[in-house]
This record gives C-alpha cells, sequence and structure tokens, in this order.
C-alpha cells in the first residue's frame, strides 16, 4: 500500500474553469473517457478545496474516499485501472494533466503519483492547411496576327534601344508572374534588350 495519498488540484479561479470544462466537453479531439477522468479527478478538487477552506464542517470520515487513487479513479469512471493510467497518459500528452511523482517511501527506486495537477483547457491549435502551391501557368503562344499587329504597333523597332534586328516581343509583366497576352502587355525588344531584362536588369522598368 503506497504511503503516499495524491491530491488533485487546479489552479486558478472556479469561474474559469466552468468555462474551461465546458469547452472540453466540447472538444471531439478527447476522448470521452478522458473527459470522464478528467471530471473525476476534478471532482476531488472540490473535496480538497471544501477541505481547506474549512466551509464544511463535517469531512467523511472514510478519508480514502477522498483520495483520487487510481483504484478509485477506475471506480469513478467506472473501466480498469489500465484504462485510468491510459487515460492519464493521453490527457498528460494533451496537455491537460500534470502528474506530479514522488518516490515510494518504501522503495526509493519507484515513483508514484503525489499530485494530479488539471491545467486549464487549451483548444487544440488549428493547423493551418499547407499553402497550396499553383503550378506554373502553362504558357499561352503569341499568335502571328498579334505578334504582325505588336510589331507595327511599336514600329518593328526595340522599346528599349531601337534597333530593327533580331526582334521579339516581350511581356512587360511577366507571363510567370500573371501577366497576360493582352496586346497593352506585350511590347517589342531586341534579344539583347529582352535577355538583360531576362536576369533582371530591366525587371519593372518599363518604356
Ligand atoms: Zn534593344
Amino acid at each position: 500500500m503506497s504511503g503516499i495519498q495524491p491530491r488533485a488540484t487546479r489552479r486558478g479561479t472556479r469561474l474559469d474553469w466552468v468555462k474551461f470544462d465546458f469547452e472540453l466537453a466540447r472538444d471531439g479531439s478527447i476522448e470521452p473517457t478522458a473527459k470522464a477522468l478528467y471530471a473525476a479527478i476534478a471532482s476531488f478538487v472540490d473535496v480538497e478545496t471544501r477541505r481547506s477552506s474549512n466551509e464544511i464542517g463535517t469531512i467523511a470520515n472514510d478519508v480514502s474516499e477522498d483520495v483520487p487513487t487510481r483504484k478509485r479513479l477506475a471506480e469513478c469512471i467506472g473501466k480498469s485501472v489500465d484504462t485510468v493510467d491510459r487515460c492519464i497518459t493521453s490527457l498528460e500528452q494533451r496537455g491537460l494533466l500534470k502528474v506530479h511523482r514522488r518516490t515510494h517511501p518504501d522503495n526509493p527506486k519507484v515513483y508514484v503519483p503525489s499530485e494530479y495537477e488539471l491545467l486549464p483547457y487549451q483548444p487544440q491549435p488549428v493547423v493551418a492547411p499547407a499553402a497550396v502551391v499553383a503550378p506554373p501557368r502553362k504558357r499561352m503562344p503569341i499568335s502571328a496576327t498579334k505578334r504582325a499587329r505588336v510589331l507595327a504597333r511599336d514600329g518593328h523597332r526595340c522599346r528599349k534601344c531601337s534597333a530593327i534586328e533580331d526582334l521579339t516581343i516581350d511581356h512587360i509583366k511577366h507571363w510567370s508572374r500573371g501577366g497576360s497576352n493582352a496586346d497593352d502587355n506585350l511590347r517589342v525588344l531586341c534579344r539583347s534588350c529582352n535577355s538583360r531584362r531576362s536576369d533582371g536588369s530591366l525587371d519593372g522598368v518599363d518604356a
């Protein structure tokens, strides 16, 4: 028989806990048995509070009734001690319970729970969906008609250096950045100006 009688504790005001309990009850990510265990431990906190505040003069004669041993907790939730252990682990992992342990008085190698500290309910952080990376937009070819129209409009000259050879049609706003094939997004550049543009040196500079 353990010489340590574990306590159940909570920090914070009673009002907050009502809210936390309510939110906990609605959280679908916590299994019902773990919620029941949380509530069971909470009921022992109330005993603890009453005892320390001396609001109630009569304390149950059978002290063991007030001590949240694993066996007692198992009775409370109507499950086995193994289930209590499993739910304690699950509540600890979920950040809802902190189990303080002490060495067993008769065996320093054994740690036994000395306090079940209920922690405030924190909603499960919402995991933002991974950013959807849009596949690169498929490049639409510039039709021969459009090409001829833009060349005529720009006088068959590079809009940067007025060269008349090796002319290309350039997207003022890059296709990769959402620029379109509309006439007003197209201009004539010689290959040399266009390649300087491509390396970024003329990026964003319009003629
Ligand atoms: Zn040029």
